[in-house]
């Protein structure tokens, strides 16, 4: 089971990166378009899939690599992707 380490996005309007740091830190970039939340426990994107750039990463087991994965759209917008916090 993959596992969330960073759950942060790049507003591509404003250039700012924002990042949740817990479950229930709802952050929103200077300019409204992309809001995260969710923290380490689950990863909440909101905003439209062109207006931000992926930042997440995720630990995946059997491996010391940290990879990006990258969802396929548009399950990504306005879904929760839950995931357990142990693997
Ligand atoms: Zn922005």
């Amino acid at each position: 089971m993959k596992r969330l380490v960073k759950n942060a996005v790049k507003c591509l309007k404003c250039a700012e990166t924002i990042e949740s740091l817990s479950t229930y830190h709802f952050v929103s970039c200077r300019c409204g378009a992309v809001s995260i939340d969710g923290g380490l426990t689950y990863s909440r994107i909101l905003g439209n899939r062109e207006d931000f750039e992926d930042h997440r990463r995720w630990l995946i087991p059997n491996s010391d690599q940290h990879q990006i994965i990258s969802l396929k759209e548009p399950t990504l917008l306005l879904n929760t992707l839950k995931f357990k916090s142990r693997s």
